[in-house]
């Protein structure tokens, strides 16, 4: 079993890395960057951490395929698919909508793992967790172990917190990119209270999002966490949404960093870093640690949409 925790095919100790931006000199603020997508190439970032302990549950509890949702661009559907040839499990994706051939980046990874692909239509995917469509889906895949869609559940608060808090170096603000808010909910219940800890929403209409992060944290009634916000500013339109101004930051932010972003998720939270930091949101002397939740084989399929999206910046 722990065959799965210490196998060496993750990288448990990736580095904290200083930003050394000229931009942000003189604001009195640190960033430093948890480089978790240096953590395995293609089992990245905080999907990694999201899915440990589900692998675990579903070996332990003798299950030799995984089922899970998502979209055609979905990371978690990726990461999924890499899990699943590096551990020993079959896996079946259920995708949101019809097949498009050829297969983009993400849907071609997924199917060269192994992963069997499944496309519902959108309106039985709104309904994807129904009794009757779980128990067709039994019929035709045999037994499997539930991976929700984003992957995002208690083990996977589990496994996020219990990285989070192995952290050893000073920190006052921990910050993360939200999709469903998985990866926060971990942060917060694994960073001490003294920490504030703060989400990025990549989403439009992300108000919802405390609303899962409350119920993931609050396992028990007596827990209080007074220590975290979600920022709704840097969407920039909406999930997967782009325009010049954020691809513009991301290239010289990697050009001064040496870090590589994707635009989907950790571009969006270093953009509200870098813009909160300008406008004073930090106090003086604070230091700030972003996690970097991976993710970077998105930007193939992100390529094509830039290229349009600054031809439509310049018309
Ligand atoms: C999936 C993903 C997220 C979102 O994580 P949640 O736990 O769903 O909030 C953030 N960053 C990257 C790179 C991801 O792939």
């Amino acid at each position: 079993m722990n065959k799965l925790l210490s196998s060496g095919l993750i990288n448990e100790n990736t580095p904290f890395q200083i930003l050394a931006d000229p931009a942000l000199k003189n604001t009195g603020v640190n960033v430093l960057v948890k480089r978790e997508d240096l953590n395995n190439q293609f089992l990245s970032g905080n999907k990694w951490h999201k899915l440990k302990y589900n692998l675990l549950e579903a070996k332990e509890k003798g299950f030799d395929k995984l089922l899970t949702f998502g979209g055609a661009f979905s990371n978690h559907i990726y990461a999924v698919s890499a899990a699943g040839r590096l551990f020993g499990f079959k896996t079946i994706g259920v995708i949101r909508g019809e097949e498009h051939l050829p297969l983009n980046a993400t849907l071609n990874f997924a199917k060269s793992r192994g992963m069997k692909l499944h496309y519902i239509d959108r309106k039985t995917y709104r309904q994807k967790y129904d009794n009757e469509l779980l128990k067709s889906f039994h019929k035709m895949f045999g037994k499997f172990y539930l991976i929700p869609e984003g992957g995002t559940n208690k083990l996977a608060v589990q496994g996020v917190a219990e990285f989070v808090s192995k952290f050893d170096v000073d920190y006052d603000f921990l910050c993360c990119p939200c999709g469903t808010g998985g990866t926060l909910a971990g942060l917060i219940k694994g960073t001490s209270k003294e920490k504030q800890v703060l989400g990025f929403s990549v989403l439009k209409g992300g108000d919802f999002l405390s609303k899962n992060v409350e119920e993931l944290i609050y396992t028990d009634k007596t827990m209080h966490y007074p220590n975290w916000i979600i920022n709704l500013d840097y969407h920039f339109g909406g999930y997967a949404k782009i325009n010049s101004q954020l691809v513009h930051f991301i290239k010289k932010f990697e050009e001064k960093n040496h870090i590589p972003v994707e635009p989907i998720y950790s571009g969006k939270m270093f953009y509200g870093i870098y813009d909160l930091i300008l406008k004073g949101f930090f106090p003086v002397g604070s230091t700030i640690l972003a996690f970097h939740t991976g993710g970077l084989q998105g930007i193939e399929g992100m390529r094509e949409k830039i290229k349009k999206n600054i031809v439509c910046t310049i018309n």
